[in-house]
C-alpha cells in the first residue's frame, strides 16, 4: 500500500474552480491506487484576514484566542475539497488537528509538533477513503488549539507523512518547484530539478517561504522525499509526468552532477532590526540583551555587536516583523536597564542570504558576492555567514536591484 501525502497551499485552494481543480488531481492519484492523505491550507488570503480581524481589537491579541481564530481558515478548505471530492464520487474521511489529534506544546501561534496519533489515518485508509487533513494546527495537552507558524500547513504535511510512513510528501503550490530565486521578483530565476536538504534548510531559512524551514528540518531528520510541485497545471496531466516533475529535495550523496558553487539566493523583508546605542560594554552584556527576548520565545536571527569609544557599545539583531511590537516594548525597559543612550528600530531592512554546499570548496564567494553589491552602491548594514551560506542585511530600497545583480554575477540563470 502506497501513501503519499499531498498538501494543497492557498493559492492552491483559493476559489471553487481551484478547488475543484485541485479534487480532480486527486481523483487521478486516487484512480491510480495511491491511498491519499490531503493536508489543506486556508484560502489565499484568510489567514491574513482573520489576523487582521484580531488585531483590529487589541494590536497584542491573547496568543490562545488568536490561535483559536487562525485555526478556522483551514477548516473551510477542507470542508469544501471534500465535497468537490464527494461529487467526483470519492468518499473522503476529514479530520481537524485536534480530533487527529496531532499533539503539540503550548508555544500558541508558534507551536512545535510532539506527536501524531495515527489510528484514525489508518482506520480510514483501510476502508479506502480519501483522507483531509487541516494543515497548520495541533492541539496542546490542555486540548486547546496552537497554530504552528505562518506557513505551518507544509509542516504538518511533513509531519504526517514521517509518522505514516508515506512513501514521498508532495507540496503543491503556485510555482512549479524551487527556484534559484523567487521567480515572482526576478523573470530569469531558474528551476532546481533538486536541491538538498542543507540547501533547501538555508534558503528556507532566509526567507524562500516556499517551503516553510520546519517542514524541511522534519523531512531531512525522518528521511523523507519531499517534493514542491505545481497545482495549476491541468489536473490531467499524466500522472508518470507529473511523479517526476517539480524540485526534489534530496541528500547531497543523491545529486549526482557536478553542484555549482552557489545553488540560490533566498531573501526575507518579514525582519526589523534593532540596534541598541551606546551600551556599556561589560561581559554579559550580549546575554542580557537576548534574554528577555528568548524568555518570550522569539527567535532572533543576525546578530552584530560593535565595539565604540569609550567602554561603549551598539548592539544590533534583527526578528521578524510580528514579533517588533513586543520586542520594542522589551528594548525600551532594557534601554533604562542596561543604561544604553538610545535605540533605533528599523522596519526597512532586507535580509539576503546566497546559499550553496558548493561554496564550502570555493574560496572568493564572499568578496565577489560584496563586489558586486557595491558596484551598484548598496551598502550593507550587517553581514553573517555559515558553512554554506553568506547573509547580509540591506536597506529594503535595493532588494530587487541586489537580487539581480547577485543572480547575475552568479551566473545563476544558467543553473
Ligand atoms: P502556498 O500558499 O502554496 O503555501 P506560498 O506562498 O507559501 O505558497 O509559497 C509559494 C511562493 O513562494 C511562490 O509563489 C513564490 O513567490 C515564493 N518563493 C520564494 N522563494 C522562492 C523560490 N526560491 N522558489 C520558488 N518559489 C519561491
Ligand atoms: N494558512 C496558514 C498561513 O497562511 C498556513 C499555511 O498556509 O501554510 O500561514
Ligand atoms: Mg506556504
Amino acid at each position: 500500500m502506497s501513501i503519499i501525502v499531498q498538501k494543497y497551499g492557498g493559492t492552491s485552494l483559493g476559489s471553487i474552480e481551484r478547488i475543484n481543480n485541485v479534487a480532480s488531481r486527486i481523483k487521478k492519484w486516487a484512480l491510480a491506487n495511491y491511498k491519499l492523505v490531503i493536508v489543506v491550507s486556508a484560502m489565499s488570503g484568510k489567514t491574513n484576514e482573520l489576523n487582521d480581524l484580531a488585531h483590529q481589537i487589541d494590536k497584542l491579541p491573547n496568543k490562545k484566542s488568536l490561535d483559536f481564530v487562525l485555526s478556522s481558515g483551514e477548516q473551510v478548505s477542507a470542508g469544501l475539497l471534500s465535497i468537490s471530492l464527494n461529487k467526483l464520487g470519492f468518499e473522503t474521511e476529514l479530520f481537524n488537528g485536534s480530533q487527529i489529534p496531532i499533539k503539540t506544546d503550548s508555544n500558541f501561534n508558534k507551536a512545535r509538533i510532539e506527536s501524531i496519533e495515527k489510528k484514525l489515518i489508518h482506520d480510514a485508509l483501510k476502508k479506502n477513503k480519501i483522507i483531509i487533513v487541516t494543515g497548520f494546527q495541533g492541539v496542546n495537552t490542555n486540548n486547546h488549539i496552537t497554530t504552528l507558524g505562518r506557513g505551518g500547513s507544509d509542516t504538518s504535511a511533513v509531519a504526517i507523512a514521517a509518522a505514516i510512513n508515506a512513501i514521498e510528501c508532495q507540496i503543491f503550490t503556485d510555482v512549479d518547484g524551487v527556484y534559484t530565486t523567487d521567480p515572482r521578483l526576478y523573470d530569469k530565476a531558474k528551476r532546481l530539478s533538486e536541491i538538498t536538504f542543507e540547501e533547501m534548510l538555508e534558503m528556507a531559512g532566509s526567507g524562500s517561504k516556499v517551503l516553510q524551514i520546519r517542514s524541511v528540518e522534519l523531512a531531512g531528520k525522518y528521511k523523507l522525499p519531499l517534493r514542491v510541485l505545481s497545482s495549476l497545471t491541468k489536473p490531467d496531466i499524466d500522472i508518470e509526468i507529473e511523479k517526476n516533475s517539480g524540485t526534489l529535495i534530496t541528500f547531497e550523496e543523491n545529486i549526482t552532477m557536478e553542484k555549482e558553487v552557489v545553488t540560490g539566493i533566498a531573501f526575507n523583508r518579514n525582519e526589523t532590526k534593532f540596534t541598541l546605542l551606546g551600551v556599556p560594554d561589560k561581559p554579559g552584556i550580549a546575554h542580557k540583551i537576548l534574554l528577555p527576548i528568548s524568555k518570550a520565545n522569539i527567535e532572533i536571527d543576525v546578530i552584530v555587536q560593535n565595539i565604540s569609544k569609550d567602554g561603549l557599545t551598539d548592539f544590533s539583531f534583527t526578528v521578524n516583523k510580528n514579533d517588533s511590537v513586543m520586542v520594542n516594548a522589551i528594548i525600551e525597559r532594557l534601554v533604562n536597564e542596561l543604561k544604553a543612550q538610545s535605540y533605533i528600530c528599523d522596519d526597512n531592512i532586507c535580509k539576503i542570504g546566497l546559499v550553496g554546499v558548493g561554496m564550502r570548496s570555493n574560496v572568493g564567494i564572499a568578496d565577489k558576492m560584496f563586489s558586486s553589491l557595491a558596484k551598484e552602491n548598496v551598502n550593507i548594514q550587517m553581514i553573517s555567514t555559515s558553512e554554506i551560506k553568506i547573509t547580509v542585511v540591506i536597506d529594503d530600497k535595493y532588494t530587487e536591484l541586489a537580487i539581480k545583480v547577485l543572480h547575475d554575477a552568479f551566473e545563476l540563470e544558467k543553473n
